[in-house]
């Protein structure tokens, strides 16, 4: 059976109140204070956890069973709000420009009704308000500090303004990218530019090898995998008439499957070095496996995907470039992770825009899919 649970204006309220109080990651010292207060008001027991910021809160039901998570991320961004919304950030400099006030919101909406009904549960159902998603490390954080105990599942969502509220995209496919950071630096015999036999340089070498990497894209990686490389700063020399002895770029992949990941890191490292070596210079590589590619275990998002149109409506996956640090909780549980509409109009702004709108029918699409996500996979697991 699914629950058709409906958002009243209390809900909505919390919502521009998180939305109008944004706060950096690590930083939601006001954040987590109001979440707690909205969780005991409601009958909600809060967890002590190590963590400085962000909540843990558990909601027994009236019969054993799975332990189950759902997860909200809490932070906002480094980005002054453009949006003319009457309840804009009123924290100059920081908005919730990823949209993680309706998760906040949705989350909360769910566990209102899930502890409202808890006598009807078998199970357990740990929710996290997950503190500092945009630095990559929050995930990371709270199972450092051991802070949920043992999960049979978890389940998270992400807003997306491709789809419109009451629009639900959850399938088999990889959902966000795996992301990587990557440094490199030359290290040449710097000299006189008007006896450059006398040295060698980086700066040749450089050129050549941000073009060669390009052809990873174009002739290692299957046309069917989507698959980005993105040199995106360069640096080396500093006047007209000396050539440099160190130089070095940075960048990004994004990749969806685990061996495209691997494959670009064995092309990548043998493209450099033997340019390199070609050239004469030193090189070294500073590779940062940052994020892996999103996705949720097979068997559980095609039973929790059976039930959308019976709450919402069901959307082909259109998979985000972006990364989402949720993957972290993959090394121990199974995930569920669903994308919730919050624009869907023509010419929306995308997340970390200053002019990125969710609408306030999100908080009911997320709420209805946390509490029918959860009761389905507590039902799958028992
Ligand atoms: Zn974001
Ligand atoms: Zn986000």
């Amino acid at each position: 059976m699914v629950e058709l649970v409906t958002v009243g204006d209390e809900l909505v309220n919390v919502r521009h109140r998180l939305h109008a109080h944004p706060e950096l990651g690590f930083r939601e010292f006001d954040t987590t204070a109001y979440l707690v207060s909205q969780l005991t008001s409601h009958g909600i027991t809060v967890a002590a956890t190590p963590m400085k910021t962000g909540v843990v809160a558990v909601i027994d039901g009236g019969r054993p069973g799975p332990r189950i998570g759902l997860r909200a991320d809490i932070d906002g961004l480094p980005v002054e709000e453009d949006t003319g919304l009457a309840f804009s950030s009123l924290n100059p400099g920081v908005m919730h420009a990823c949209g993680h006030d309706l998760h906040m919101s949705g989350l909360l909406g769910a566990a209102w009704w899930l502890a409202a009904h808890r006598d009807s549960i078998a199970g357990s159902v740990v929710l996290l308000f997950q503190p500092a998603e945009e630095t990559g490390r929050g995930a990371r954080s709270v199972i450092d500090a051991d802070a949920l105990g043992h999960l049979d599942a978890f389940i998270a969502i992400h807003n997306n303004p491709d789809y419109a509220p009451g629009e639900i995209a959850i399938g088999t496919e990889p959902m966000m990218a795996g992301c990587v950071k990557f440094s490199v630096g030359l290290h040449a015999e710097g000299t006189h530019a008007g006896y450059p036999h006398m040295g060698t340089g980086p700066i040749e070498a450089l050129a050549s090898m941000i073009l060669s990497l390009q052809t990873i894209v174009s002739r290692n990686s299957s046309p069917f995998h989507p698959l980005v490389l993105s040199v995106t700063a360069v640096h080396g020399g500093d006047v007209w008439n000396v050539v440099p002895a160190e130089a070095g770029f940075t960048g990004t992949v994004r990749y969806f499957h685990h061996s495209d990941g691997q494959m670009v890191e064995r092309r990548f490292r043998r493209i450099v070095e033997s340019t390199a070596h070609a050239y004469g210079i030193g090189a070294d590589v500073e590779w940062d496996d940052f994020q892996d590619p999103l996705v949720g275990d097979p068997d559980l998002a095609t039973a929790v995907a059976g039930d959308v149109d019976a709450y919402a409506r069901l959307r082909p996956i259109r998979p985000s470039m972006a990364g989402e640090d949720f993957c972290e909780f993959e090394r121990v549980t199974r995930l569920v992770f669903a994308f919730v509409g919050s624009n869907g109009t023509e010419g929306h702004h995308d997340w970390h825009s200053p002019q990125f709108v969710g609408f306030d029918a999100t908080v009911q699409t997320a709420v209805r899919f946390y509490v029918n996500a959860a009761l389905r996979v507590l039902r799958e697991l028992e």
